[in-house]
């Protein structure tokens, strides 16, 4: 469910009509509903008031500070996967006592940051890791809290650009070594040992991978416990998908996952941890685009839209879908083109969508890709100099830009010429 819908012909975001956010923004921009985030966060709270939790924003799905500061006020924890993220979820006011630091690939500078501004836990991946953690915290006086992540070896079922949980996976430490590096984790000095970790994917549809890896969760507990380690907290990772076609069957709601959770891992007494990101950001988030033009080809049409990869790149990247409405809302009986949707970046990978039916358009008329609120604006780039995507948050009936489009000269300023040329 999302707040973006018709009213007289008229696509909406909440109360205000997507034309007025073209007029006084341009086009292409991100179209954000705040009543729309607000409504999938609090799903996932009430999914686990059964217990103690914290569930933390998946900042890479939309690392916008507006978004952050909307979600944090409402008691959002972040999980957050560099130092960039880190000082985003602090420079919108989520304290680090709510933030956990995932990601392979931690730098010795970015657990300093951590480490200096405060941090709940960092979700540890390799053995390399763990020992740099332990040298950096120590030499600070610290003893950095920590829940390894472990790799319950389940097939997600998801594209397999997106799937984290297999063995073949850069992610995470392999279960069966689990007992050895938590033993390997106690004896460090600048270790503190807090928990489990796992995240097996994204766009998950079936509850069936979690169960698989949240039994293994609870197994390794127990295991874990019985070897002396305090496991208080389980982080059982993000990935709940969401429907990106409306004709579809739609994946399981956040309530459900909350029962799947309690089923596992319920009777152990720990705190609860979630990481869900697309679930939360995604349908809350449109890209507004504009017609350029009508292109007869060879048995195909094209639609020429002013959006393009650079804007949106999960069509490119994932041959992801997003469904493209039109803006106002097609008369009864009005003609139907059938169209390859493109940008105008110079690839033909710059594709958004084939043989798509829509009705009566035409140049400078707007669409609207549907759910791309998450791992839209943060993979955006100015391929082809083109000027990066703006932002924008409605409220009920107002809105705000979150992100300006940069100027020409503001994206050419960021390149110097060195004087010897
Ligand atoms: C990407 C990611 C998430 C969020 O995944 P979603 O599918 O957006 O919910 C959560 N945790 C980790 C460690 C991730 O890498």
């Amino acid at each position: 469910m999302d707040h973006f819908n018709y009213v007289d012909g008229w696509l909406h975001a909440e109360d205000v009509p997507l034309t007025r956010i073209a007029e006084a923004v341009g086009t292409p921009v991100y179209v954000y509903s705040a009543a729309t985030l607000t409504r999938h966060f609090k799903l996932f709270q009430q999914a686990l008031d059964w217990t103690d939790h914290l569930v933390c924003f998946a900042v890479k799905s939309n690392s916008n500070l507006a978004v952050l500061k909307l979600l944090g006020d409402l008691g959002a924890g972040m999980d957050i996967v560099s130092g960039g993220e880190y000082a985003r979820a602090r420079a919108a006011g989520v304290p680090g006592e709510r933030i956990v630091f995932s990601g392979v690939g931690k730098l010795e500078s970015e657990m300093r940051l951590a480490l200096t501004g405060g941090i709940r836990q960092f979700n540890v991946e390799s053995e390399p890791e763990l020992e740099l953690l332990s040298r950096v915290a120590h030499s600070m006086g610290l003893r950095a809290p920590i829940a390894i992540r472990v790799n319950p070896d389940v097939d997600a079922k998801t594209h397999e650009k997106i799937a984290t949980g297999k063995s073949e996976n850069k992610f995470g430490i392999p279960i069966a070594r689990a007992h050895e590096v938590y033993a390997r984790a106690a004896r460090l000095p600048g270790i503190e040992v807090v928990g489990i970790d796992m995240h097996i994917g994204s766009q998950l549809t079936d509850l069936d991978p979690f169960r698989q890896a949240y039994a293994k969760m609870a197994d390794l507990t127990r295991a874990l416990r019985a070897d002396g380690h305090d496991i208080r907290r389980l982080d059982m990772g993000g990935g709940l998908g969401i429907p990106y076609r409306r004709d579809n069957s739609a994946p399981p709601l956040p309530l459900e996952y909350g029962q799947v959770i309690r089923d596992a891992v319920g009777d152990l007494g720990c705190e609860i941890e979630i990481e869900p990101g697309r679930n939360i950001s995604g349908n809350g988030g449109i890209l507004l685009s504009s017609v350029v033009y009508l292109k007869e080809g060879e048995g195909r049409d094209f639609l020429i839209l002013d959006a393009a990869m650079n804007d949106l790149i999960r069509p490119a990247m994932y041959g992801a879908h997003h469904d493209i409405v039109p803006v106002r809302e097609a008369a009864l009986g009005a003609e139907v083109g059938r169209f390859d949707v493109v940008g105008p970046v110079c690839e033909t990978g710059d594709t958004f969508a084939k043989g798509v039916d829509l009705p009566g358009l035409a140049p400078g008329d707007l669409v609207a890709f549907r759910s791309a609120g998450a791992y839209g604006a943060v993979m955006a780039s100015e391929y082809n100099s083109r000027p990066l995507v703006p932002e924008v948050l409605v409220q009920g009936d107002h809105f705000a830009v979150i992100r300006a489009r940069p100027t020409l000269e503001e994206m050419l300023g960021r390149d110097t010429i060195p004087e010897w040329l």
